[in-house]
């Protein structure tokens, strides 16, 4: 795991921190049963536009030991983290 996402001792976890905290996870997981219509990722992606803790999760999900392969995570889709990943 990258060792800028461990969480310090002194510190809560960063996932504490995000603007995703309290609110559905189907919401951040409309692809969770299948397909989901485009215009689904269009409020989760605006709520992680604000959130203070973007960068990090998506370092998170783009980790390869971690691999989040579904869901919003950082601000973008799946199709999009994969983009990312091929060289
Ligand atoms: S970037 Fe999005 S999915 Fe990640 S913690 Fe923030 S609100 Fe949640």
């Amino acid at each position: 795991m990258n060792p800028q996402l461990q969480p310090r001792e002194d510190d809560e976890p960063w996932q504490h921190h995000g603007a995703c905290v309290g609110r559905s996870p189907a919401l951040f997981e409309p692809d969770d049963r299948g397909t989901p219509h485009p215009g689904a990722w269009e409020l989760p992606r605006r709520i992680c536009a604000s959130c203070p803790v973007r960068e990090l999760c998506l370092a998170d999900a783009l980790d390869p030991e971690r691999r989040a392969d579904h869901g919003m995570r950082g601000g973008l889709t799946p199709t999009e983290r994969r983009a990312l990943r091929t060289p």
